[in-house]
């Protein structure tokens, strides 16, 4: 088992598997031309494997697979049938944009998956432009109906922007709950990548913009879940994802692992181990310290809460990280 030194038995595993993206999404992605990490200093998917692997020996039960685009990674479909394989009851799921879905989506499901995260931030086409850069919302909604239709359970993922999408955050609940998919509100994480003038709305306004139109009620927090969920009169259950709210950090059973093989123990901060020399030689007694140093660094909480300094922004890119 795998514990940290504030007693978080960590257990949910992200894995970036590329950082490019087909996307540019304000939120998240440079405005101005950078360059890519090249393709040779990426783990390959058997050397990702290998620790996958290790992680679930050492009692991790959930592998998420991002990054960047994940669907732009060629083989991902046999990559998944490689953890799926090695352990089937494994909660494994991938987080896309959907972009890809209307060619993938049968060979993701052949693959052993059960469940995708699509993010959805708008319904409006012209809005789905301004926020991703791209003109996509027929393919993303193409792709969610692919999905769908193959047998993928879905949940949508959306970042409530000022001024951007705000006021649609209700067409979302009732787009998702017609079609019978969870939606996850997510705060929008500052950070020093994203469009300077972007601005998220926090979960009490989030939640103020939804009591609007329907009355909800508080479910428990379930600590396994990065996600607060509410339930409407009728049942139907959404969520918000609150990392600037206090005690976010108190049940964070998370690490991550990007495409080049850095282990990075917290989304916010800049620390991270690289696993990489140590998997390509196979020394896995050394992959194994690595893993048990990063859980132990796991540091108590993010720095987006309420008493931290307005402009102080995290430095660490989700497209790089996986959100
Ligand atoms: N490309 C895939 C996608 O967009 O779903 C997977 C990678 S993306 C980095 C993973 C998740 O992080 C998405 O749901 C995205 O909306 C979210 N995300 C990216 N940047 C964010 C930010 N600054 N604050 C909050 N969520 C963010
Ligand atoms: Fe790409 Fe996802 Fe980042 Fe958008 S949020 S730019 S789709 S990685």
């Amino acid at each position: 088992m795998l514990v940290d030194s504030f007693g978080r038995t960590i257990n949910y595993l992200r894995v970036s598997v590329t950082q490019r993206c087909n996307f540019r999404c304000q939120y998240c992605m440079p405005e101005k031309p950078f360059t890519w990490v090249p393709r040779e200093d990426l783990l390959s998917y058997e050397d990702l494997f290998k620790f996958i692997k290790l992680s679930i020996d050492k009692g991790v039960n959930k592998v998420r697979i991002t990054g960047g685009e994940p669907l732009l990674r060629e083989g991902l479909d046999k990559f998944l049938a490689m953890i799926y394989n090695y352990k089937p009851e494994i909660d494994l799921a991938i987080t896309t944009n959907g972009y890809l879905l209307p060619k993938s989506a049968q060979k993701l499901k052949d693959s052993g998956l059960k469940r995708i995260n699509v993010s959805l931030d708008s319904l409006k086409e012209d809005v789905v432009k301004k926020i991703s850069q791209k003109n996509v919302l027929k393919t993303v909604l193409k792709g969610i109906q692919t999905a769908d239709d193959v047998g993928l359970k879905i949940k949508i993922n959306c970042v409530p922007l000022k001024n951007i999408n705000d006021d649609e955050l209700i067409e979302l609940l009732e787009f998702s709950k017609a079609k019978g998919y969870p939606i996850r509100f997510i705060e929008f994480m500052e950070n020093n990548h994203a469009n300077a003038s972007i601005k998220g709305l926090t979960s009490d306004e989030i939640l103020e913009n939804i009591s609007k139109k329907y009355d909800f009620v508080k479910i428990p927090r379930d600590t396994s879940s990065p996600a607060q969920y509410y339930r409407l009169g009728d049942g139907y259950e959404f969520g918000v994802i609150e990392p600037h709210k206090d005690d976010f950090c108190k049940g964070c059973n998370r690490l991550r692992l990007t495409a080049e093989g850095h282990l990075i123990p917290c989304l916010y901060f800049e620390d991270a181990m690289n696993i990489k020399k140590a998997v390509e030689s196979n020394d896995l007694k050394e992959v194994e310290n690595i893993l048990e140093t990063v859980v132990r660094n796991k540091p108590e909480k993010n720095k987006w809460g309420k008493d931290s300094n307005e402009n102080e922004k995290s430095s660490r890119a989700f497209y790089e990280t996986g959100g």
